[in-house]
């Protein structure tokens, strides 16, 4: 094992609202907050996981952008020398999932490939679903991701989808 701390740098992307702040927040601090504070621009937060088979110890800069198109092209700019994407939808709310496939097409464009990509489907404690998991898994497997659904209010899948990417990211590099 290297004594030199790997550094990886994963954004979240998707439309205003579906929960990226709350996922990211779930799983560096372990809270959630009913109340609604949109990101302005980008903000970032640091942790540090170790993966328990190996004892290697990895540092995570966690970016969460904005969903605003006035942002954008703040946002594209930090897509650049990143190691992985999570790109989040709300699963009660049909547009911001069609809205994944600008999100992918985007970070095509302007990641210069050897991206990893993870399609998320938050809320999923809600009753009052729009989106299936069937059409969230048609899409992932359409692009050739992977897919998981995550309650950042009740913690499910949350940690499931950092350990996910930073397996695929290592399993590249
Ligand atoms: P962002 O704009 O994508 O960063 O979205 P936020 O994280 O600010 O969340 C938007 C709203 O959805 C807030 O009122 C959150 O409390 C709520 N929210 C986020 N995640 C969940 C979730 O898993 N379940 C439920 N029920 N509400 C959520």
């Amino acid at each position: 094992m290297s004594e030199e701390e790997t550094l990886y740098k994963i954004i979240l992307v998707g439309e205003t609202a579906v929960g990226k702040s709350s996922i990211l927040v779930r799983f560096t601090d372990n809270t959630f907050t009913p109340h609604f504070a949109p990101t302005l621009g980008v903000d970032f937060n640091v942790k540090t996981i170790r993966n328990k088979e190996t004892g290697q110890t990895v540092k995570l800069q966690l970016w969460d952008t904005a969903g605003q198109e006035r942002f954008k092209s703040i946002t594209q700019t930090f897509y650049r020398g990143s190691h992985g994407v999570i790109v989040v939808y709300d699963i009660t709310d049909s547009k911001s999932f069609d809205r994944c496939r600008n999100w992918i097409e985007d970070i095509n464009n302007y990641s210069m490939g050897g991206m990893i990509m993870i399609l998320v489907g938050n809320k999923s404690d809600l009753p009052s679903r729009k989106v299936t998991y069937e059409q969230g898994k048609a899409l992932a497997d359409e692009l050739g991701i992977k897919f998981l659904e995550t309650s950042a209010k009740d913690n499910v899948g949350v940690n499931a989808v950092f350990d996910t990417i930073v397996q695929d990211i290592q399993n590249i590099i």
